[in-house]
C-alpha cells in the first residue's frame, strides 16, 4: 500500500518512471517506520530516499545537513516541485525563523533542513517536540565518525534523537564510508537495529582517462575544447600559483574560469562557488579545498593537472562529475615531476612514522593506479573492497589498451647508471650520461669514462623520462630526501639488475586523447547526436533564461538528463512532455509549453528542409 503511494509521488511530483537501485527498498523500510543506514555513491539518488518518506508519512521530514551554504539550493530545488521546503539556520533573521516556526506548527512544511548544532539547541528541540515528524534524515553521516575524513563533533549529539523521538524513523546517509566508518555511524547515532543498504561504489557514467603530461595545460585545453566546449567542470591543481595561472590562461582561451584556493578571502571564494553552482558553463580551477558537498549535478568533467595524494582523494574529487548519471569525464595528466614532488613531500612531512607509512602506502596505490595497464575501474573497485568486477569498457585502458614492452634492459641500464654515478644525481643528468653527452659537469666527475656513458643513445630523452618515472612510481628507485631530486636504488632494484625480474612498462603515450565514439556521438558527453546539437543548445539557453529569472541554478529548472530526454523524445504535446524523465506535474505546468515551443521550432526546421 505504502509502496504505491511512493511510486505515485515519484511519478507525479518528480516525473521519474521508476526507482533506481535500492531506492524502493530503502523508502519502503522507512515508510514502515524502520531505521535505515544508506551508503550510496554520489549521484546514486540519496535525496529521494528521505524526501519521499517525508512526503508519504504524516508530518515534516527533518533533514540534518552540515552544509549551511547549500541549503538554499536544496530548498530551491524542492520548491521548483511545488513542495513546501524550508531551512532554519544562522543566515535567517528572527522574523523569518518565526514565520517558518508558525508554518511548522500548522503542519504546512513538507521538508525542513537544519544543521546539527541548530537542531540540538533547546529551543529547536522544544519546537520539534510539538510537531509531527515523518522522519529524521542525517545526511553526510560519515561526519559522525572520527575515523572518517570529515569528523564534526556536533554530529555526536545527534544520538539524543533516538531517546527523545523513539517512534520517529531515522536514517543516516553517506557516500563515503568504509566498513569501519559504517560501524561507527551505527554506534554513534544509535542506529544499531537499522537495516543497512550498501550500494556499489561504482560510478559507471564516469569515464577515467589518465595520461602522461606532455604539454601540461595545452593537453588540458585540447581536451576541454574537444569534449567540453561549453560545459561546467573542475580543474584541480596542487598549488595556489598554478590555480591562478591556469584560470587566467583558460580565460584567455575564451572560457569563464574562476580560481578557488585557501588564500582567497571567504567572500571571493563564496562568490566563485555560487557562480559555478548557478551558471552552467563555468570552470573552477581549484586546489583540493574546493568541492566538499558540492551538489551540482551537471559537472561534466573533472580534470587533474597534478596527481592526487591518494586513491581516496582521486575518487572523491572525480566523483564530483556526473552526479546526474549522464556521461562525464575524469581526466588526469601527470608526469615525472609529479611523482618526484609527491615522493619528496611525503618524506619531508612532519607526521610521525606510523602516519608516514600510511601516507606512503596511499601514494604507492595512487601511483599504481596511474601506471597500470588494465581496467582502471576494476582496480578502483577492488581497492574499495568490491572485488571481481569485469573490465568496464569505459576507461582509457579498456578503450585503447596501452602498448606495453619489455623494459627490463632499459631499466637495467638506467639503474646501473644510477649506481655507477654514485646515487647522487637527478634524472636529467642521468639521461645526459646515458646519451653519452660530455658536458663540463660530466667530464669533471669523470662520468664520461663510465661503462654506462652512452649506452642509452638509442632511446629518446622523453622515453628515458618515462622509464625513470615508472621506476620511481613503482618503487625501484627512490628520490633523495634533501630535495635535489637525486635518485637512489631501492631494495627492489636488485632482482632486476640481476636479471631475476622482468619488467613490463607502458609505452609512452603522446597525450591523453579520449577517442571520439564511432557511433558519431557529439562532443558533449551527454548523449546528444551531432544533428541534435542545435536543439540541445536552444533548450539549454531557455533553461538558463528561466533559471536567471527565478534566481536559481540552471539544474533546478531541469537537469541535463531531463533536457537530453527531451531531445530524444521531442514531445509535441503536453501529454508527451509529461513522459519526459524529470518532468513532474508542477514543472509540466510551469515550463511545459515554453520548452515544447522550442522543440516545435526545431521540428519545423527539419520539415522545411
Ligand atoms: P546523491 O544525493 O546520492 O548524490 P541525488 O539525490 O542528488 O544523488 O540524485 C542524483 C540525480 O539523480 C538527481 O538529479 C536526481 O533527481 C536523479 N534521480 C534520483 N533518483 C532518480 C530516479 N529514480 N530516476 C531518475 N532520476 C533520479
Ligand atoms: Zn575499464
Amino acid at each position: 500500500m505504502t509502496h504505491t503511494d511512493a511510486v505515485d509521488v515519484l511519478n507525479t511530483i518528480y516525473g521519474y518512471d521508476a526507482f533506481r537501485g535500492q531506492q524502493a527498498d530503502i523508502i519502503d523500510t522507512v515508510i514502515k517506520g524502520n531505521d535505515a543506514l544508506v551508503l550510496m555513491p554520489t549521484g546514486g539518488g540519496k535525496s529521494l530516499c528521505y524526501q519521499i518518506p517525508s512526503l508519504v508519512r504524516p508530518g515534516v521530514g527533518v533533514v540534518v545537513s552540515p552544509l549551511i551554504a547549500l541549503m538554499q539550493d536544496q530548498v530551491d530545488a524542492l520548491r521548483a516541485l511545488n513542495l513546501n521546503a524550508q531551512f532554519i539556520n544562522s543566515t535567517l533573521d528572527i522574523d523569518s525563523i518565526r514565520a517558518i516556526e508558525a508554518d511548522l506548527r500548522q503542519g504546512l512544511v513538507d521538508i525542513l533542513y537544519v544543521a546539527p548544532e541548530r537542531l540540538l539547541m533547546p529551543a529547536t528541540l522544544a519546537l520539534l517536540d510539538a510537531l509531527d515528524i515523518a522522519v529524521f534524515a542525517i545526511d553526510e553521516a560519515h561526519c559522525v565518525s572520527a575515523w572518517g575524513h570529515d569528523f564534526r563533533p556536533e554530529y555526536m549529539g545527534l544520538s539524543v534523537l533516538s531517546d527523545r523521538y523513539p517512534d520517529v524513523p531515522r536514517m543516516a546517509l553517506t557516500a563515503t564510508a568504509d566498513r569501519r566508518t559504517r560501524e561507527e555511524i551505527a554506534k554513534n547515532l544509535d542506529l544499531v537495529s537499522a537495516q543497512h543498504f550498501v550500494s556499489s561504489f561504482d560510478r559507471p557514467n564516469i569515464r577515467y582517462l589518465v595520461g602522461e603530461s606532455q604539454g601540461g595545460r595545452e593537453d588540458l585545453w585540447r581536451f576541454i575544447k574537444a569534449f567540453h566546449p561549453e560545459d561546467s567542470g573542475i580543474v584541480y591543481c596542487l598549488s595556489r600559483k598554478k590555480v591562478e595561472d591556469t584560470a587566467a590562461w583558460l580565460e584567455k582561451k575564451g572560457r569563464v574560469a574562476l580560481p578557488y584556493h585557501a588564500r582567497m578571502s571567504a567572500q571571493e571564494r563564496e562568490h566563485n562557488q555560487n557562480r559555478f553552482l548557478r551558471e552552467d558553463n563555468i570552470i573552477v580551477v581549484a586546489t583540493i579545498a574546493f568541492g566538499m558537498g558540492i551538489d551540482k549535478p551537471d559537472v561534466r568533467f573533472v580534470a587533474h593537472l597534478n596527481l592526487p595524494k591518494s586513491v581516496e582523494a582521486y575518487y572523491q574529487e572525480t566523483g564530483r562529475a556526473g552526479r546526474d548519471g549522464e556521461p562525464a569525464n575524469a581526466w588526469m595528466s601527470y608526469g615525472l615531476q609529479d611523482v618526484i614532488t609527491l615522493r619528496q613531500m611525503m618524506q619531508q612531512s612532519a607526521a610521525d612514522d606510523q602516519h608516514k607509512r600510511v601516507e606512503s602506502h596511499k601514494l604507492d596505490a595512487m601511483l599504481s593506479l596511474a601506471e597500470m595497464t588494465g581496467c582502471r575501474r576494476q582496480w578502483i573497485l577492488d581497492y574499495f573492497d568490491e572485488p571481481g568486477s569485469a573490465p568496464c569498457g569505459n576507461c582509457d585502458n579498456c578503450l585503447t589498451p596501452p602498448e606495453t614492452y619489455d623494459a627490463t634492459e632499459a631499466a637495467q641500464k638506467a639503474m646501473s647508471c644510477v649506481y655507477r654515478t654514485g646515487q647522487r644525481f637527478g634524472v636529467n643528468y642521468l639521461i645526459d650520461v646515458l646519451h653519452g653527452k660530455s658536458s663540463d659537469r660530466i667530464v669533471q666527475f669523470g662520468h664520461d669514462q663510465l661503462s654506462t656513458h652512452g649506452i642509452g643513445a638509442d632511446i629518446s630523452a622523453a622515453d628515458w623520462r618515462s622509464v625513470f618515472r615508472q621506476l620511481i612510481a613503482l618503487n625501484f628507485l627512490s628520490v633523495d630526501l634533501e630535495g635535489h631530486g637525486s635518485v637512489k636504488l631501492t631494495e627492489n632494484a636488485r632482482p632486476v639488475l640481476r636479471g631475476e625480474t622482468q619488467l613490463q612498462f607502458r609505452r609512452q603515450l603522446a597525450t591523453v586523447k579520449p577517442k571520439r565514439e564511432r557511433s558519431g556521438r557529439a562532443r558533449t558527453p551527454v548523449s546528444i547526436a551531432a544533428g541534435d546539437q542545435p536543439l540541445w543548445n536552444a533548450l539549454r539557453a531557455l533553461r538558463k533564461d528561466l533559471a536567471d529569472e527565478a534566481g536559481v541554478p540552471a539544474y533546478v529548472v531541469f537537469t541535463d538528463a531531463t533536457l537530453a530526454d527531451m531531445v530524444q523524445k521531442r514531445p509535441s504535446s503536453l501529454e508527451e512532455m509529461s513522459m519526459v524523465s524529470g518532468v513532474g506535474d508542477h514543472k509540466l505546468e510551469r515550463y511545459g509549453l515554453e520548452f515544447m515551443a522550442v522543440v516545435n521550432e526545431f521540428e519545423a526546421e527539419i520539415d522545411d528542409a
